[in-house]
């Protein structure tokens, strides 16, 4: 047992140490608090974390520099959209060339045939839609999913992230009831939203039977729960056949798990939805969200205007830079040049060189944490065991215990931005970087055990 008072001293060292090597940074967090809410331009990621902002100077590969000069082998990378790593050669080369021939148009450009066959050829969904970020794809698959079944709500799982959008910010409360998740919503955000436990097959198909649900959205494996979920054994054949058997659509969301795999967990787990969803490294960082789906639902988007100028039966999608030059080139050097079969086999044994060294620096410090392995990625449960649920994984959190690791991780050259998302190895990551993590962390262990 970890002693919670030994801890919170330790944070303090930590947080103190932090701040005294970076005058820089601290200097330019009070210059940044004159112009933005938080000293930030994203004044939300405050909530992230209890010590000043990190402000960077440059990166290259696996690594960033911060303004103050440290160094840090990156395995958060931007929570996972900089999985191609920091200015990679083909991505700047094709970034660069389109910008000097034309950014955007509000026409297409032939990349976006190019990419949306590779796209369809990795998934297996035959058309392909273009937005600026997961989070619109996600909102854009819902209305679709609406039109296409004459039904109103959408069933996500409790953990769940697919974005900043209404439908996907609520919460269970205190007494089971769904609340929004923040402030600002309108007070009725809950009414199309039905949340189940993941791994829960009788409740998926009780919330199912009543036959309102438009659309299933879920993660392949709920990846931005506080610890990762995997489905159990033949949780997805259920999902499958229950969505099927009610008329609801399936749609996975693949923004963080296509780091899996050339066609991410759906193409290593032989999935069969009706939407994929996927975004962040897509196109290496360039704002980019994507959505496939099947033919027969893509034709609810093939509708045009009447000469009279009627509106009401189009779907309401679109923004003015969706699918612009810039992203249509980065995502075709992304996805022809660097997220390779090569990339992620590597990827996939450097994370498996992490999770064991994790495991080996857990059974040294006499733990009982639980490492998990999917992939490029790996992450800790303070428990033996891995949670089935987001109840069991919030009944084993230690919320301290995780801002010690990640404020202790940066101290040692780590990062690990986002509180329990766990590393994952980049496309440039290196033996190197997973022995500097698996030191660093061991170190803490050691200090702790
Ligand atoms: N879906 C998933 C699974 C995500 O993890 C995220 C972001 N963490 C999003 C959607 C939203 O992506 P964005 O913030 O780029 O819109």
């Amino acid at each position: 047992m970890i002693d919670q008072e030994a801890l919170l001293a330790l944070k303090d060292e930590e947080d103190a140490r932090f701040v005294a090597a970076r005058p820089k940074t601290m200097a330019l967090w009070e210059r940044g608090k004159e112009v933005m809410p938080n000293g930030v331009p994203m004044s939300w990621l405050r909530g992230s974390y209890h010590h000043p902002p990190m402000f960077v100077d440059e990166a290259k590969g696996s690594h960033f520099r911060d303004v103050d000069g440290h160094d840090y082998a990156d395995f958060n990378i931007a929570d996972m959209s900089m999985f191609c790593g920091y200015a990679p050669e083909p991505l700047v080369r094709a970034v660069n060339e389109r910008m000097e021939a034309g950014n955007q148009f509000l026409l297409p450009t032939e990349d976006s045939i190019w990419v949306a066959e590779e796209l369809a050829r990795r998934w297996k969904l035959p058309k392909w839609q273009f937005t600026l970020s997961a989070s619109q794809a996600n909102t854009e698959v819902i209305r679709v999913s609406r039109v296409a079944t004459g039904r109103d709500k959408v069933l996500m799982f409790e953990g769940k992230y697919h974005g900043h959008f209404n439908e996907a910010l609520v919460l269970p409360g205190d007494d089971g009831k769904l609340v929004p998740e923040e402030a600002g919503l309108p007070p009725d955000v809950t009414r199309t939203t039905v949340l189940v436990p993941w791994n829960d097959v009788d409740a998926l198909e009780r919330a199912l039977a009543s036959r309102e649900i438009a659309v299933v959205l879920t993660e392949p494996a709920v990846s931005n729960n506080i610890v990762l979920l995997q489905p159990e054994p033949g949780f997805h054949d259920a999902l499958r056949t229950l969505t099927r058997d009610t008329g609801t659509l399936l749609a996975l969301d693949e923004t963080h798990t296509l780091v899996a795999g050339p066609g991410g967990l759906v193409e290593r787990w032989s999935l069969d939805p009706d939407f994929v969803v996927a975004g962040k490294s897509i196109a290496g960082g360039v704002p980019l969200g994507t959505y496939g789906m099947r033919e027969e639902i893509s034709e609810l988007l093939e509708q045009e205007k009447s000469p009279e100028g009627e509106r009401h039966d189009l779907v309401a999608t679109g923004g003015t830079l969706f699918g612009n030059a810039l992203q249509m080139a980065a995502a075709r050097a992304t996805l022809g040049e660097i997220l390779t079969d090569d990339a992620y086999e590597r990827t996939a044994a450097l994370g498996l060189r992490l999770a064991t060294g994790m495991r080996d620096a857990v059974s040294a410090a006499g733990l009982p944490w639980y490492i998990h392995h999917l992939y490029p990625r790996a992450g800790y449960t303070f428990a033996s065991q891995p949670p089935r649920n987001a109840s069991e994984a919030d009944a084993v959190e230690n919320e301290l215990l995780r801002r010690v690791i990640r404020i202790w991780l940066a101290n040692h050259g780590v990062w690990e931005a986002i509180v329990g998302a766990g590393p994952v190895v980049p496309v440039p990551g290196t033996q190197d970087d997973v022995e500097t993590y698996v030191a660093a962390f061991g170190s803490l262990l050691e200090r702790l055990a």
